[in-house]
């Protein structure tokens, strides 16, 4: 049969070993610099190596080649899961890393070798395309000449595509950065009818799946210049990050329609479909994809030392919970269900990360007591707000008050809200929320100080939460979790 997904982490790691890599294990889901909340990329733990410090791993040895399978949480894309058939809200990343020493002709000479040679993954170079940066002739050069990609399999784009952080050169953030070339697998006109010279227009297809991204971080970002002038330094020496999705690859060589249907989620997906009685029907499934894959990333993430709290990265994994608790209630689960799917989760990834398995218990309870407490307040939250929705027209807006009221009585993530009113055609009024939460939480904060702090009920939330300055950021916070 078809490589696992156990098969080709361990097959990409053992690729790089033979090319003089050292295999680093996973850095925790908590991000090693303070940028984003979470790990968002297999480079971000070398960032240090990158900017020059020597590439010592006290421990494992030293190394200007590294390679690594990294637990990644993207927070931007939480609400891409389910919608789009690529994204997950944890992913692990495969990578290969240079700090100095190899650049863009091995890095993509390699990455070719990897994905075309029948000793690694086999598949057909005639459905291999790539992307560059606008004026990346090097990249050109490599890919046409060295490598004998045709011209046509190539599209050049901006900045918003081809570097790495794509805001980097505009707002930032500092650090190291560079061009890229991203590598796209043609899954054929099963998934669409749209061609390579389309996806120049289109930027989104079923069917060009982006696979691999080879970065080639030369500068360091810094603050810009009084006048807003971006200002891209020379890193001490050019380096190589690259990064492609492990559930990516995994679909694509075990050809399946999308990574739900994997050798890791098929069996979480199917628990699904078993302890709801509703059978999984591809596609328009939503509900069953969303708590598959939101399961998988609450656990890897408790794991890693997050409790679900009311703030930080804590509140992020609480909305992952409750945006899947809300799956399971459209599943007809009225009872705690999720914590029954961490064994398959502990089954598909424990492998290669033994904290679950030690963890597992604890993950298990935290999820179970979360279920619990928020089965306490769905069933009328649901029916408050769909009495709302119901009563309003498509393009209406839903007074924030409501909004702040689903969060402090019935504990909806405002996100939540957001996502329901959205299935009407209906938003928020975001501007008035953050105004009543502010509100609440000055009431809360003055009544604790007279310790009565009780008072507020559900608003203990508020309390223990953010403060109204964090909440504003808090949109900026999650679009960072896409980029450094
Ligand atoms: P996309 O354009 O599909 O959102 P990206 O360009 O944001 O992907 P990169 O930041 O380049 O992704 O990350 C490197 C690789 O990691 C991608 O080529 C892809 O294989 C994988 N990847 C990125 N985001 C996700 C995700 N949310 N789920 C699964 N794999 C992902
Ligand atoms: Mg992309
Ligand atoms: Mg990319
Ligand atoms: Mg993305």
């Amino acid at each position: 049969g078809p490589l696992t997904t156990a098969e080709i982490r361990e097959k990409y790691l053992s690729f790089f070993e033979s090319k003089g890599h050292l295999r680093l294990p996973s850095h925790s889901l908590i991000a090693p610099d303070p940028t984003t909340l979470f790990t968002v990329a297999g480079m971000q733990p070398f960032k240090p190596q990158f900017m020059g410090a020597p590439a010592q791993f006290p421990g494992y040895g030293e190394n200007r080649r590294v390679t690594t399978a990294q637990k990644c949480l993207r927070v931007g894309d939480i609400e891409n899961v389910g919608r789009t058939l690529r994204h997950c809200s944890l992913l692990e990343m495969l990578g290969n890393f240079s700090f100095g020493d190899y650049f863009k002709r091995e890095s993509l000479t390699w990455a070719w070798e990897f994905l075309t040679s029948p000793e690694w993954m086999g598949l057909d170079p005639a459905k291999l395309y790539a992307t560059i940066y606008q004026d990346d002739e090097e990249a050109f050069r490599v890919w046409t000449q060295e490598i004998g990609l045709p011209e046509d399999h190539i599209l050049r784009f901006g900045a918003d595509e081809n570097f790495w952080p794509a805001d980097a050169p505009k707002e930032g953030p500092n650090g190291p950065c560079g061009p890229c070339s991203e590598i796209f697998y043609d899954r054929g006109p099963k998934y669409g009818d749209d061609t390579w010279a389309d996806y120049a227009e289109t930027r989104e297809s079923a069917r060009f799946l982006e696979i691999w991204n080879n970065v080639f971080p030369q500068y360091d970002r810094q603050d810009p210049l009084p006048d807003g002038t971006p200002v891209l330094a020379d890193l001490p020496f050019k380096n190589i990050d690259t990064g492609m999705g492990l559930e990516r690859i995994a679909t694509v060589v075990q050809d399946v329609y999308d990574f739900y249907s994997n050798d890791v989620f098929a069996p979480i997906i199917a628990r699904v479909a078993e302890l709801s009685g509703k059978p999984y029907e591809g596609p328009q499934s939503l509900s069953h994809r969303v708590v598959a894959e939101h399961i998988r990333s609450v656990s890897m993430t408790v794991a890693d030392g997050v409790a679900l709290s009311n703030t930080g990265r804590g509140y992020v994994i609480r909305k992952i919970l409750r945006r899947a608790s809300r799956h399971a209630y459209l599943l007809g689960l009225r009872e705690p269900t999720l914590y029954k799917l961490v064994p398959l989760v502990v089954q598909a990834m424990g492998g290669a990360y033994p904290e679950l398995v030690t963890e597992e218990a604890r993950v298990t309870a935290a999820i179970r007591a979360e279920e619990e407490r928020f089965l306490k307040t769905l069933e009328s939250g649901m029916q408050r707000i769909g009495g709302l929705l119901d009563g309003m027209e498509r393009g209406a807006i839903l007074p924030g008050e409501e909004a702040f009221l689903l969060y402090d009585t019935y504990g909806f993530p405002l996100d939540l809200t957001k996502e329901i009113a959205e299935e009407y055609g209906i938003s928020v009024n975001e501007a008035e929320y953050a105004e009543s939460l502010e509100k609440a939480q000055e009431t809360a904060r003055a009544s604790s100080k007279y310790g009565k702090s009780e008072l507020f009920g559900g608003t203990q939330e508020a309390l223990e939460g953010l403060s109204p300055t964090q909440f504003v950021g808090y949109d900026e916070l999650e679009a960072r979790g896409e980029v450094l």
